[in-house]
């Protein structure tokens, strides 16, 4: 691909700010995207790649700068203009559109993403009626393009994940988009089905569109697209062929940090961890529990747990943290029968799960998949553990039984750390305790000290 001049770009931003309360999440952002392109934005979480293409997309009005669709100045233009001038996002399937079939889908997601107005149902039902007639004609035609034709009368929420994201870019292309936003389309999805919504896209390009797409998986930056922008705290810095994106090493670890702080340092077992990927965390023995989403509600409360381990499973893309013989001992690679193995294992702690092994996680009760979490985090041994909100939404009775169920965790010799708002109950089985207000440290001792503490009385515990 021979770089362009501005002039021809598809798309260009100008020194694009936008800010959330006191967080520049895009803050002089300048790029442009060359017309029949496969153009990669990366960057680690929170660079403000989502919000860009939020801004791009019509969602949020920039506080500054200037967005260019071919010859058309578009920040400020509400989605459906923007959509209307040949410019779509994809979109996740809306609740209201899952029990409906891909065909309506299609019909429907485009009435919906092309902004139209119930008005006209009343106003010219004439009108509507034509123009679902040629939308369902357009539909059958994507469907082919997209080779969905099969799943034409599926219930949306009977498809798999990748499924459900070639839908979505189904969805996107029946407003016959010039240049199509893409945040994340392969996440989640099996490299196969991934392999094919890829080519999709290559062939989708050849026809004439432009791609521009968010992703964190290097396999499809390196190898799908033509030109890699990296985007770091708001901006852009640094832009090329994968190739050279790739011969950058700085620039790649800044890629794979996570939020990293603005100032200070965390160290676990005497090591600077500050910003590293949860990944290498996990396989240095740091493990967490979200506070909500903390399991996989379509997988089996065993396949909940192997997932704990996923970060160990053999891979069959030579990865620099699964290259075997070059990390410590807790990253060496497993098989799949390993981990299940682990998985039955690490039940013995959990023996209130165990007659559910083969249960969805989310049918089980809160209490349940509350179990389910903690049984996925322990199955790497982690040396320390944290727990956001453990008692978050469950019955008094149950909270009992995860408390106890963490003190057993500790038992056997995992450190646990806990954030929790049921101060009297984690105190009382805390060894040490802290109390933040507004990002700082206010009190800190043992539990017991903190339970007897007549200020932390007054302020936390409920006189
Ligand atoms: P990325 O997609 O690169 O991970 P985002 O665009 O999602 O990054 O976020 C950039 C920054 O803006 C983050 O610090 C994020 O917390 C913040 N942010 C994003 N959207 C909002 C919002 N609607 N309200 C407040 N802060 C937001
Ligand atoms: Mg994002």
């Amino acid at each position: 691909m021979t770089e362009m001049g501005n002039g021809q770009a598809i798309l260009r931003v100008e020194s694009v700010r936008k800010s959330f309360g006191g967080i520049n999440a895009v803050d002089g952002c300048t790029l442009s995207v060359n017309p029949q392109s496969v153009t990669g934005l990366i960057g680690p979480n929170g660079a403000g790649k989502s919000t860009l293409f939020n801004l791009i997309a019509g969602l949020y009005r920039p506080d500054g700068g200037e967005i260019w669709f071919n010859n058309t100045r578009i920040d400020g233009l509400p989605p459906y203009e923007i959509v209307h001038l040949g410019l779509t996002k994809t979109w996740q399937i809306p609740h209201e559109l899952r029990n409906m079939t891909v065909l309506e889908n299609l019909v429907l997601g485009a009435k919906h993403n092309a902004g139209e107005h119930l008005l006209n149902l009343f106003i010219q039902p004439g009108k509507v009626r034509q123009d679902e007639k040629s939308l369902r004609v357009r539909a059958r035609e994507v469907l082919r393009a997209t080779q969905l034709e099969s799943l034409a009368n599926e219930h949306a929420k009977a498809l798999s994940g990748g499924q459900k994201k070639l839908l979505e870019l189904a969805r996107a292309m029946m407003t016959e988009p010039a240049l199509i936003l893409l945040d994340e389309p392969v996440a989640g999805v099996n490299p196969t089905l991934a392999g094919s919504l890829m080519d999709l896209i290559d062939r989708l390009r050849r026809d004439g569109r432009t791609f521009f797409l968010i992703e964190h998986d290097m396999n499809v930056v390196m190898n799908r697209c033509d030109r890699v922008i990296v985007m770091h705290q708001g901006r852009t810095i640094a832009e090329g062929t994968p190739a050279s994106v790739k011969a950058n090493p700085t620039l790649i670890k800044t890629i794979f940090g996570l939020l990293r702080p603005t100032a200070g340092r965390v160290a676990f077992q005497g090591e600077d961890i500050t910003g590293m990927h949860p990944r290498d965390l996990v396989l240095k023995g740091l493990a967490y529990v979200p506070q909500s989403n903390n399991t996989f509600p379509s997988l089996t409360v065993l396949e909940n747990l192997e997932m704990g381990a996923i970060t160990r499973r053999t891979s069959p893309i030579p990865m620099p943290w699964n290259r075997r013989g070059t990390l410590p001992d807790r990253s060496r690679q497993m098989t799949d029968a390993q981990i299940r193995r682990r998985a039955i294992g690490t039940l013995n702690l959990f023996p209130n799960l165990r007659p559910k092994v083969r249960e969805r996680a989310g049918a089980l009760s809160g209490g349940e998949q509350q179990m389910v979490a903690l049984a996925k985090s322990m199955m790497l041994d982690p040396d320390v553990l944290l727990i956001d909100e453990p008692s978050a939404g469950l019955a008094p009775k149950l909270v009992d039984m995860v408390f106890s169920k963490i003190v057993e965790i500790n038992g056997k010799g995992t450190a646990v750390v806990m954030v929790e708002q049921n101060a009297k109950k984690a105190l009382a089985i805390a060894n040490r305790g802290y109390i933040l207000e507004t990002g700082r440290n206010r009190f800190e001792g043992t539990g017991p000290q903190l339970l007897q503490d007549p200020n932390v009385a007054k302020l936390y515990l409920g006189g």
